[in-house]
């Protein structure tokens, strides 16, 4: 017999190909009247939506902003460690999930804030990272810390300022991080700092 090729397998059910990562983010319930949902394909549109099986409201689910900075002083760039899962304990840039009502730099500027209690000065937009896999786009400012002062939040155990050679690289808690610091670390040696958006898989 030969091998089914891979191009004839159907999918009955859209979502249930997509990575692991996003199945937490199904929704059940339906967010006016409580009722079960099902996931199917609205009249007019081309992917399965959460859909009331109640009162018919139609759920839908899109990407997530997540916004930070990377905040410099001198030679030497801030990192926060992690006071919170997921990746208790790493590293990572200050950074967070956007909130309605503020523009992307200000949300980066409220996660430094409140992960680090940093004071800095906001610069231009840095990195623009798709990670497709789990629906969210990750955007890095720059930043020019204004002094040394630090007043970690509840969300960090510590932070603290490191040289390029000083980077916990196998600490750190995201791989959008890392990517924005390798990025950032390169732009400074060539001498200067450009846009950079790319696909984290
Ligand atoms: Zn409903």
């Amino acid at each position: 017999m030969m091998p089914r090729a891979p191009t004839t397998v159907r999918h009955r059910d859209p979502a249930a190909t997509l990575p692991r990562m996003l199945l937490p983010r199904r929704i059940q319930h339906c967010r006016v009247c409580g009722a079960a949902t099902v996931y199917r394909i609205p009249p007019d549109d081309n992917r399965e939506r959460a859909t009331c099986t109640a009162c018919g409201e139609i759920h839908y689910e899109n990407p997530l902003n997540v916004v930070g900075t990377v905040p410099v002083w001198g030679d030497q760039v801030l990192l926060c460690r992690r006071n919170i899962e997921p990746r208790f304990g790493m590293w990572t840039l200050p950074a967070g999930f956007m909130e309605l009502g503020e523009s992307t730099a200000e949300g980066a500027l409220r996660e430094t804030i409140e992960e680090a209690g940093a004071n800095v000065e906001m610069q231009a937009l840095f990195s623009v990272l798709n990670v497709v896999r789990v629906g969210q786009v990750h955007l890095f400012y720059r930043a020019r810390m204004l002094d040394t002062s630090l007043d970690p939040g509840p969300e960090s155990i510590e932070a603290r300022l490191f040289r390029e050679d000083e980077i916990p690289w196998d600490e750190l808690a995201f791989r959008t991080v890392r990517q924005t610091l390798e990025l950032f670390f390169e732009d400074r040696r060539r001498g200067s700092f450009g846009v950079h958006v790319a696909d984290i898989g």
